[in-house]
């Protein structure tokens, strides 16, 4: 392999058109060099504007149009990398197996790999059910505008593809813990900390206190963790903080976890009777959890890719969340990390190995056409 070979060339055109979640035009730019591709294709194409300043989506459809239960692949073609990323630090580029570039891993790869496969079965006409193919502008912030848009489809499937990148060696994902996020307010009374210290009610000493309450959640035996990693408070060094927040990421390994931790976060009362405490949030993504159709469609991909000749495996539950969360809590079964292995998701090193994305096509063909 190398930079000749069809596919890299193909997916360094995906590539070298940056898609950061913010930048439209970027996430837009993708949606057309989908769109372009299918062009000609016994595939219907649905573009569904933007919301909220963000990028279009765009629905696939092909196969039988049957009115039964769909198999459903989804795909977000938006990075967390800047524009400008690969003119300077992570420049398009092949390095043995490697291929670098910002979002190769994250999941271009597995965006393109997945499209190659549905495109093939479109064609061929060889899918048991109705096909859809969604991708989605804005996974990277947590999908705000389009889970609707991901529920819906999830609901009418029989199984939903998710091409998120592969883990530890082709592994796939069959389960991820859910996510919470919330932001934590304090308001007490400024006074000036040298002639009215008493006086003062200062909300970053009502914030650390708080602050260890919460990291105190974690749980690693249970799958719980809490953690505190953005804070901001206080306007001068003689002044005692009138205002002061941070924000709590909360992980949960089961929707009864998820529940207890969202109202014993959301329930925050002050140690000081004089400091106001406000909190805002909640569960973004439940849990993802394994269920018995789940391990049964794993099952079937592993039979799949025994016959392409490779030995698939999960991996334990991951705490990142996907789009896959939404459509596994609805009762869907999903597979998720599909797409292309390789290393380095949001990092200036990342990149995706050139020879998973043949046998990773044909997995998801398989897919396609057994389900
Ligand atoms: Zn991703």
């Amino acid at each position: 392999m190398n930079s000749l070979d069809p596919s890299v060339s193909a997916l360094s055109v995906w590539l070298a058109l940056e898609s950061p979640t913010h930048h439209t035009p970027g996430v837009n730019g993708m949606m057309d060099l989908v769109a372009g591709e299918v062009e000609g294709l016994p595939i219907a194409v649905e573009r569904i504007p933007g919301r909220n300043g963000l990028g279009d989506s765009l629905i696939l459809r092909a196969g039988l149009a049957t009115g039964e239960p769909a198999i459903a692949v989804m795909s977000h073609l938006d990075t967390v990398h800047p524009v400008g990323t690969s003119a300077h630090d992570l420049p398009v580029r092949v390095e043995g197996d490697r291929l670098y570039g910002p979002g190769v891993y994250d999941m271009k790869g597995g965006a393109w790999l997945a499209l190659q496969a549905f495109k093939q079965v479109a064609l061929a006409g060889s899918a048991k059910r109705p096909l859809v193919f969604l991708f989605t502008p804005d996974e990277e912030i947590g999908s705000p505008t389009t889970r609707g848009l991901i529920e819906d489809i999830g609901r009418t499937s029989a199984a939903v593809l998710v091409t998120e990148p592969a883990r530890e060696g082709g592994k796939i994902v069959t389960a991820r813990k859910g996510v919470g996020r919330f932001e934590v307010r304090l308001e007490g009374r400024p006074a000036h900390s040298g002639a009215r210290h008493a006086d003062g009610r200062s909300a970053i000493r009502e914030a650390a206190h708080q602050i260890l309450a919460i990291e105190a959640m974690t749980d690693y035996a249970r799958g719980v963790t809490t953690t505190v990693a953005l804070m901001g408070g206080g306007t001068a060094a003689n002044v005692i903080p009138q205002h002061a927040w941070f924000s709590v990421d909360l992980r949960v390994a089961s929707a009864a976890d998820g529940v207890a931790l969202e109202s014993q976060i959301l329930a925050l009362s002050p140690r000081d009777p004089d400091v106001r405490i406000s909190v805002t949030g909640g569960m973004n993504r439940p849990p993802y959890e394994k269920s018995p159709e789940g391990a049964a469609l794993f099952e079937t991909a592993r039979a799949i890719a025994a016959g392409i000749g490779f030995d698939l495996q999960d991996c334990a539950m991951t705490g990142g969340g996907s789009d896959g969360n939404f459509t596994a809590a609805l009762g869907v079964p999903t597979l998720d990390g599909l797409g292309i292995d390789g290393e380095g998701a949001h990092t200036l090193s990342e990149y995706g190995l050139i020879s998973s994305i043949a046998p990773r096509q044909a997995l998801i063909k398989g897919l396609l056409e057994t389900v």
